[in-house]
């Protein structure tokens, strides 16, 4: 490899990496769909049940005070490694699926009405399709679906061209699941806001492999899910501007999000505790704490160097096997690889892979829409964290050769 990796430290830290599966070393190539958990994220958990857990905000008492402190550090933490601007800014959620839902249900019921637009784009997850169509649908809204080209990019020209003075939200994926495409989310953005329209980003998988600063980008949203960047399961943020989340109606509602109750109305509590309902998941939030001082160590940009060349790498060694079809070749890519085998169904191909122990992700990646236009039953994916390495990718090519040697 041409640059410095602490890759056997690294690897060191992941315990569940170093097991067999069918007498085989396992390797993990699902890292899209949740990346594994260094002991440091562990550690944390079992040390807040071993010596912190308590419920937050509501106790006078030292434990729940210290369980307090820790949450609200953890805030700080998180405000610092997207660099909002405000600690109010960020609202704890059960991942990015509850944050999309939160901005879908809260953003549509405050700013959208019969006759307007929200723009999004065919790669999206589910998680960032289904709701805002579901909004425009109950609303009599229009949901405008941004289409790609044969590389999987987006055209941001095909995309400015659908903003008019009916649109009230664009909203995209920073990273795609299935393609690895790096959207041009500040150009996109930049061009929005020049017609006074906010953006929302998933950042669900970019937040794991890019450097994110959500003022430099100047988003309006970003979501993103704990357990995809090293952390628990269970946890996730959204990041809003104060303008909007001020604006915005609560999600939920019950304990924590009130300020006064009275038998016929409610007053709701300041930012962020307006839109964190109930007890939330402070063990969670404890391990993505440490998730986060974890990747700040290794840094996002040697992050993203390295996995860069195990993207050219990996690219390189499948391109070289005859009748593999990638799906998604854009020049800005993350590490992920989707294909398939000339017309081998994907889950074949799959179950083939994880009998040598390579763990690869077969299916439509809840992007049904996206396979209708590619015109596909879905892809295999394998996505790659800083964790895995250039032998790794070795052995996914040896197994696609002999999973095609069998399927053909
Ligand atoms: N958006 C994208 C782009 C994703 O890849 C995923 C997870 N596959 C999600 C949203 C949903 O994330 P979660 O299931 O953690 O809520």
């Amino acid at each position: 490899m041409g640059i410095l990796f602490p890759i056997d430290r690294v690897r060191s830290e992941f315990p569940i990496l170093h097991q067999q599966i069918y007498k085989r070393p396992l390797v993990y190539f699902d890292n899209a769909a949740s990346t594994q958990k260094p002991v440091q994220v562990i550690d944390a958990i079992r040390k807040y049940y071993e010596v912190d857990n308590c419920n937050i905000h509501r106790g006078v008492h030292y434990l729940s005070v210290k369980a307090t402190e820790a949450y609200e550090e953890a805030r700080k933490e998180i405000r610092e490694f997207i660099n909002a601007r405000n600690t109010h800014e960020i609202i704890f959620t059960k991942g990015t699926t509850e944050s999309l839902n939160l901005v879908a249900a809260s953003f549509g019921k405050r700013y959208i009405s019969e006759g307007d637009e929200v723009i999004t784009t065919i790669m999206e997850h589910h998680s960032n399709f289904v709701p805002w169509q579901q909004v425009c649908l109950e609303k009599g809204a229009r949901l405008r679906i941004v289409g790609i080209d044969e590389k999987g990019a987006l055209n941001p020209e095909e995309l400015e061209g659908m903003i008019n003075e009916r649109t009230r939200l664009i909203t995209l994926t920073h990273v795609s699941n299935v393609l690895g495409t790096i959207n041009p989310v500040e150009e996109i953005i930049r061009m929005a806001h020049e017609h006074n329209v906010p953006v929302l980003i998933d950042g669900a998988q970019g937040i794991s492999h890019l450097p994110v600063d959500v003022q430099a980008m100047d988003c309006d949203f970003y979501c993103f899910s704990g357990h995809k960047m090293y952390g628990p399961m269970g946890i996730g943020v959204l990041y809003g501007k104060e303008k909007y989340l001020e604006e915005m109606p609560p999600y939920q509602m019950g304990g924590e999000m009130i300020r006064d109750v009275y038998t016929d109305h409610t007053t709701f509590n300041d930012l962020p505790f307006k839109f964190e309902a109930g007890t939330p998941n402070v063990e969670g939030v404890a391990g993505l704490r440490a998730a986060v001082y974890y990747l700040k160590d290794l840094g996002m940009n040697a992050i993203a160097a390295y996995e860069k060349q195990l993207l050219d790498y990996a690219t390189a060694m499948l391109a070289e096997i005859r009748g593999v079809k990638f799906f998604g070749t854009a020049a800005s890519k993350a590490s992920l690889i989707s294909f398939l085998i000339g017309n081998v169904h994907p889950y074949d191909t799959g179950m083939i892979i994880d009998k040598m122990g390579i763990a690869v992700r077969t299916g439509h990646h809840c992007a049904m829409p996206l396979m209708d236009s590619l015109h596909i039953p879905g892809t295999v994916r394998a996505s790659f964290s800083f964790y895995n390495t250039i032998e790794e990718i070795d052995l996914l090519a040896t197994a696609i050769r002999k999973a095609k040697e069998i399927l053909e």
